[in-house]
């Protein structure tokens, strides 16, 4: 099977110019109606903080393939393993994961969901909270399921935050020949940060370039804890997992998503790290374990 071209790979996703107002559903069809299943939203504690991972909605059922599995010639094979997974390669459901993390200090959001097609703010408000409570944005990286909250008719969705982004994203997004929207409506109020920064205490950017050129995820730490979310580095649920050389159509290098997702799941693995996918079965936070030759994502069971 072809690869995905990267205008096809990035229409998809929603990111350029108009598209990012609409975000990925525009060439998914419409969300599918929720089933009154949850409130959208799943709380947890990481030590002293609180972490609460907001649903943006979900996808209809739709092919797997090629984006989520875009090496050529290698999709008999993922589609195999899914069906190991009781997931059939023609119903693929999306999922969109933002994350607020409260510190008790402050109550910082890390991306912003897909905006006027998404349900982020519906669930924000499920889970007790206001935009106006948001004290610090932080968006991994600038395609439009990540950027599409940032602008709710034509104002900051969230008035009394800070906002922060990857310089190496920023500055790749706003080279482009048509920017998106949100990032050039807002880029005034954005401060430019690098790999390493401490994005609060407690929370710092990781550089995982590879899906883009500056994408960051975020390291949560407290007391003996440590979560990452890892916004898109983590790719998919299963097949990322356990096939080491898996890409997605959406991954703008290829080889150094790759390289990037080994690094990831070794340390993680190692040292026990939870970690939150953006794109992942919903809620979409779990362990990674060794399997083998590769590794495999173990969900969270929930906790009341
Ligand atoms: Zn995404």
């Amino acid at each position: 099977m072809r690869r995905v071209t990267r205008r096809e790979a990035l229409k998809l996703v929603g990111v350029a110019g108009a598209v990012a107002a609409t975000g990925g559903a525009s060439a998914q069809g419409q969300p599918a109606t929720p089933m009154p299943n949850g409130a959208g939203f799943y709380r947890f504690k990481l030590g002293d903080f609180t972490l609460t991972i907001l649903s943006d909605g979900q996808t209809p059922p739709g092919n797997a393939f090629p984006n989520w599995g875009a090496n050529p010639g290698r999709q008999a094979e993922f589609a195999a393993a899914l069906r190991e997974n009781f997931l059939e390669p023609t119903q693929f459901i999306n999922n969109f994961n933002p994350m607020v993390v409260d510190t008790g200090q402050a109550k910082i959001l890390i991306d912003t969901g897909r905006g006027p097609t998404g349900r982020m703010l519906a669930h924000l408000a499920n889970a007790g909270l206001r935009p106006a409570d948001i004290n610090i944005v932080f968006i991994t990286h600038g395609h439009g399921d990540h950027i599409g909250g940032l602008v709710t008719n034509g104002q900051p969705t969230f008035p009394n935050a800070r906002h922060l982004i990857g310089e190496t994203e920023m500055q790749f997004w706003l080279s482009q020949a048509n920017p998106p929207a949100n990032l050039v409506a807002l880029r005034e109020r954005f401060t430019l940060v690098r790999p390493g920064a401490e994005i609060a205490p407690g929370l710092t950017a990781v550089d995982t370039a590879g899906h883009t050129v500056g994408h960051l995820a975020v390291q949560v730490r407290s007391g003996d804890q440590t979560l990452w979310h890892l916004g898109d580095a983590g790719g998919h649920h299963i097949l990322s997992f356990r096939f080491p050389d898996h890409y997605l159509g959406f991954d703008a290098n290829p080889q150094q998503a790759v390289v990037t997702r080994a690094r990831l799941w070794q340390t993680a693995a190692a040292e026990r790290i939870m970690v939150v996918g953006y794109h992942f079965a919903w809620p979409g936070v779990g362990h990674v374990r060794r399997a083998g030759n590769a590794y495999e994502f173990v969900p969270a069971f929930f906790v009341f």
